[in-house]
C-alpha cells in the first residue's frame, strides 16, 4: 500500500504539471466505460524504445504483459523492451511502469502522463483489462492486421480507475443449431476479452445436433452431429435443403480452446442440457428415451421436442459418464445443465416415470423433473463443480446449490434472488442477440422482435423489486446468441455486435447509464470493430421508424437515430430524403396512405441508408 500511495502522489504532481499538447488530443472513448475516468492534457507517446518495467517473474503475467507487444508487433512493426526489476529503481525514466498494487479481483487503475504510463493491476485479469484500455487509449490503428505507416502511437494522459460491476459478464454461443469453426470461435473470444467479458457459455448439445466428443460414447458424435437435413426460412416453413449438416469439436480442440480462452481470462462454461433438448443422444442411444416411439431421428427444425430423457438407470449412468468427460475438459467451477422447456408428454405415458413418481412420492412431472436436476447436481457436486441452468429448474424446486440463468423474462431470476440462489440475468426478448436490431420489414429473418440497442443498453439487471440484500445474488449478465438464423459467421457478428457492447457495458461498468455518451462512445468504436474486420450491423445511423397505434384511422410516426449529432429528414410523397427534405423534431400523425421515408443526415451528408414505412 506504501508503494501504491507513493506512486499516487508521484503522478497526481505529474498530472499537474502535464505539458500543453495540441488541442486536438482525441477524446476518451472506451467501451466498456471505466468507472472512473479524467482526461487530462497531453499525450505519452509509446515508440520502439519505450521501456516496460515490470516487478514480477511470473510466466502467466509476462504472457498477459506480451499481448501489448504481439499488437504492436503487427501494428506498428516493433516491439518493447520488458525488464523485470523493481519500477520503483526506475522512478525517473521515461516508460511504462507495471506495479502490483491490488484493492480488488480484476480490477485496475491507469495513471497517464507525458512521462510515465502506469498500470497498477491486482490479478492477471486486472493486468489484461488495463492493456485492453490501453489498447482503447491509442489510435484505432492499433488494431490494424499489417504494419500502419505515420501513425504516432499517442495514448492521451489521464487517470483511470477501473473494476467490474459484476463478476459473471458473459456471452452465449449457440454451436448446435448451427455448427462454428474453432477460427471463428477463438475470434468470438478475442472480441469478448476486448470488452471485459469474462464468461463464454458454449451451447454444445441439442436436438439438432451433438457437438461434443465423448470417447465413452463414440455414437454421439460419429452420428449425433448430423441432421439429415435443415428447415429452410422460417422453422413453419416446412421446406428443407435435403442436405445433410454437421459438425463437430474433438477433445483435442476443446482443450486448445479452453487454454486459448484461459489465456485470455474467458472461462469456458459448457452446457450439456438436459432432460429435454436431448433428441441427438436419444437418436444415437433410443434407450435413453422413454421408449414410446419405434424410431427417434436428430431434428432437422427448431423448436421443442417432446422426446426427453428419461429418468432412469441406464440415463443416468449415460449422463454421468459424460460429466465425467466434460467435468476433465473444462476447468469452470460452473457447469451448464440446461434445464429449459423439458416437455413432459413422454413422462406421463411412461410407466417407469410414473412408478418412479409414486416411489419417490411426488407430485408431478414438475417435481420429476426438479427430482432429476437434483440428483444430477448431486453428482456433478461430488465432483466439486456447481451447476447452473435456465429458469425451468426452479420448478418443482430448486436444487440446493444451483444458480439460475433467467431467460424467460426477469421473474424467475427474481424468485431465485429471493431465495439466496444466485443468478446470472439473460432475460429474453431484452438480451437475446437472436432478435431484430432494426425494423424487421429490411433485416434477415431473425426470431423476433425488434429488441433495439437502446433497449438493450437501458435493461437493468438489478431488478428493482429486490431488497438490497437480494440484489447481491446477481452476480452477472449474459448475451444469448441462439443461431436458428444465424447459419454463417458473417451473421452472428452482424447479430451480435454492436448490441453486445450494450451488455459488456451492463456487465463491466459502475459509471452508471447515460445513452447520449455510450453513442458517442460507441461510434468511435465501430472504427475499432472495423479494423478487426467484425460484421457488425450499421443499424446505428439508420433512422428507426415507429408507426404507433393513435386511433382507429390514424398513427403516430416516432423517429429515432442512435447516431449522436445527426439530424432526420423525412418525406411524405415516397421521394429520397435529402438534406434539404422536412426536419423531424416530434412525433406526427398520420392518417391516410402514405409512405415515410427517412434518412439521417450530419453536416449535410447521409450517414446511413433510407428507411420507409407504408401506412
Ligand atoms: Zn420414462
Amino acid at each position: 500500500m506504501i508503494r501504491r500511495l507513493a506512486y499516487i502522489l508521484a503522478t497526481l504532481v505529474l498530472i499537474a504539471s502535464c505539458a500543453s499538447s495540441p488541442k486536438e488530443t482525441p477524446q476518451i472513448s472506451i467501451v466498456p466505460q471505466p468507472g472512473f475516468c479524467q482526461q487530462t492534457e497531453g499525450v505519452f507517446t509509446i515508440d520502439r524504445k519505450t521501456p516496460v518495467f515490470v516487478d514480477f517473474t511470473d510466466s502467466t503475467l509476462l504472457r498477459t504483459v506480451a499481448f501489448l507487444n504481439e499488437r504492436l508487433q503487427k501494428a506498428a512493426g516493433f516491439t518493447l523492451d520488458v525488464i523485470q526489476d523493481d519500477p520503483l529503481d526506475h522512478g525517473a525514466e521515461k516508460g511504462i511502469f507495471i506495479l502490483n498494487a491490488g484493492w480488488k479481483k480484476e480490477a485496475y487503475n491507469l495513471q497517464v502522463s507525458p512521462n510515465r504510463l502506469l498500470i497498477e493491476y491486482v490479478d492477471g485479469a486486472g493486468l489484461f483489462y488495463a492493456i485492453q484500455t490501453i489498447f482503447q487509449l491509442l489510435p484505432d490503428a492499433i488494431f490494424a492486421d499489417s504494419r500502419q505507416k505515420g501513425v504516432r502511437w499517442d495514448v492521451p494522459c489521464c487517470s483511470i480507475e477501473d473494476a467490474p460491476a459484476f463478476p459473471y459478464r458473459g456471452m452465449h454461443l449457440d454451436c448446435c443449431l448451427h455448427f462454428f469453426s474453432m477460427d471463428f470461435l477463438k475470434k468470438y473470444i478475442d472480441i469478448m476479452a476486448m470488452h471485459k467479458v469474462n464468461r463464454f457459455h458454449w451451447h454444445l448439445t441439442e436436438d439438432q445436433g451433438w457437438r461434443l466428443e465423448i470417447k465413452k460414447y463414440p455414437l454421439l458424435t460419429e452420428k449425433g452431429q448430423w441432421r439429415k437435413e435443415t428447415v429452410i426460412g422460417s422453422l413453419y416453413s416446412g421446406i428443407y435443403d435435403g442436405k445433410p449438416y454437421g459438425g463437430y469439436y474433438s477433445q483435442e480442440e476443446v482443450r486448445e480452446l479452453v487454454r486459448y480462452a484461459a489465456e485470455r481470462y474467458v472461462t469456458i462454461i459448457p452446457e450439456i442440457e438436459l432432460p429435454g433438448h436431448a433428441l441427438a443422444a436419444i437418436a444415437c442411444y433410443p434407450e435413453l428415451s422413454c421408449g414410446l416411439e419405434d424410431h427417434y431421428e436428430t431434428a432437422t427444425k427448431w423448436g421443442i421436442f417432446k422426446q426427453v430423457y428419461c429418468p432412469k438407470e441406464t440415463t443416468f449412468k449415460f449422463l454421468e459418464d459424460v460429466f465425467d468427460e466434460v467435468i476433465e475438459l473444462f476447468p469452470s467451477e460452473l457447469i451448464h445443465i440446461g434445464g429449459d422447456e423439458c416437455p413432459k408428454a413422454s413422462w406421463k405415458q411412461c410407466p417407469h416415470c410414473q412408478a418412479l413418481i409414486k416411489r419417490e412420492g411426488l407430485k408431478d412431472e414438475f417435481e420429476l423433473q426438479s427430482w432429476f436436476i437434483q440428483r444430477m447436481e448431486r453428482y456433478i457436486n461430488s465432483k466439486g463443480r456447481q451447476i447452473i441452468g435456465w429458469d425451468e429448474i426452479l420448478q418443482g424446486g430448486l436444487a440446493p446449490n444451483a444458480k439460475v440463468m433467467s431467460w424467460l423474462g426477469e421473474e424467475g431470476g427474481i424468485r431465485a434472488a429471493q431465495q439466496h440462489h444466485e443468478v446470472v440475468m439473460s432475460p429474453y426478448p431484452k438480451y437475446y442477440l437472436d432478435y431484430w436490431q432494426a425494423d424487421p420489414e429490411s433485416e434477415p429473418l431473425a426470431m423476433g422482435g425488434p429488441t433495439l440497442l437502446r433497449t438493450m443498453y437501458e435493461y437493468n439487471p438489478v431488478p428493482e423489486v429486490l431488497t438490497p440484500e437480494e440484489r447481491k445474488y446477481i452476480i452477472g449478465v449474459e448475451g444469448c446468441v441462439w443461431t436458428e438464423y444465424m447459419p454463417t459467421p458473417a451473421r452472428v457478428e452482424y447479430m451480435a455486435w454492436p448490441r453486445m457492447c450494450a451488455i459488456a457495458e451492463a456487465g463491466w461498468s459502475t459509471a452508471g447509464k447515460d445513452w447520449d455518451g455510450f453513442t458517442r462512445r460507441l461510434e468511435k468504436h465501430l472504427g475499432r470493430l472495423d479494423r478487426l474486420d467484425v460484421g457488425y450491423c450499421k443499424a446505428f445511423y439508420d433512422p428507426y421508424i415507429d408507426l404507433r397505434k393513435d386511433t382507429e384511422y390514424s398513427k403516430v410516426a416516432v423517429i429515432s437515430v442512435d447516431a449522436p449529432d445527426a439530424e432526420i429528414r423525412y418525406t411524405l410523397d415516397g421521394s429520397e430524403p435529402t438534406a434539404q427534405s422536412a426536419l423531424y423534431t416530434i412525433p406526427f400523425a398520420i392518417n391516410r396512405q402514405q409512405t415515410i421515408k427517412a434518412a439521417a443526415f450530419r453536416d449535410g451528408k447521409k450517414i446511413g441508408t433510407t428507411k420507409y414505412k407504408n401506412f
